[in-house]
């Protein structure tokens, strides 16, 4: 499956922004909104739509509606910073939540939390701002599958080439929707040149 790079130059600015250390929590969430916008728009480009019938305050026209609902899936607790674009413009979005926790020593994934809603005919989108070292994601891909999932699209606002190809490995029909693709990872599984720990930033702590 296609790794797929943001190419707009709102992204490439609200990038740098978000990778600069002296962006305070508030700027951080509104940039985050914003790239996950992006992201979103992206990330749902090939949606399918059937035909609606309506009629304009002049004549009939044959619209276009989507034809299958959506669900988003953040990975918590970094992922709930990119849910908010989806809700907006898909207004019938369903959301689950997949707690996953990286053990700062070992950087192996933990579950510690899943709710989620009916996935069966629906478009998954697994969300995670950070792909490092591709566990969190293969593992909640996993979850999501277990649960019903079967057209499912992976979406981060950063990933290494490390995590890109764990994904492609355990999931080889998933599409990675990413805003970049960074150089590697450091001995501490975090992404260079990156942004640092997306959490901390989102949140403030
Ligand atoms: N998680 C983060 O928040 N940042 C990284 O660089 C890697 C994982």
């Amino acid at each position: 499956m296609p790794l797929h790079v943001l190419s707009h130059p709102l992204g490439a600015h609200v990038l740098t922004h978000l990778r600069d250390k002296t962006t305070k929590p508030a700027l951080f969430r509104t940039l985050s909104y914003q790239i996950s916008l992006l992201l979103a728009l992206e990330a749902t480009r090939d949606l399918a739509t059937e035909e609606k019938k309506i009629e304009t305050p002049l004549e009939p026209f044959p619209g276009r509606v989507l034809a299958r609902p959506l669900a988003v899936v953040p990975i918590l607790r970094a992922g709930l910073g990119m849910v908010q674009p989806f809700q907006d413009i898909f207004p019938d979005v369903s959301v689950g939540y997949v707690g996953l926790e990286r053990d700062h020593t070992t950087a192996i994934a933990r579950s510690y939390y899943c709710k989620l809603p009916p996935l069966a005919g629906k478009r998954t989108v697994v969300v995670d701002p950070m792909l490092a070292t591709g566990g969190s994601a293969a593992q909640a891909l996993d979850v999501v599958k277990a649960a019903g999932a079967t057209e499912m699209v992976f979406v981060c606002i950063v990933a290494s080439p490390e995590g890109v190809a764990v994904v492609e490995k355990s999931h080889p029909t998933v599409p990675i929707y990413t805003g970049a693709l960074d150089r590697e990872l450091n001995a501490r599984k975090y992404i260079l040149p990156g942004l640092g720990d997306f959490g901390d930033r989102l949140y403030g702590t």
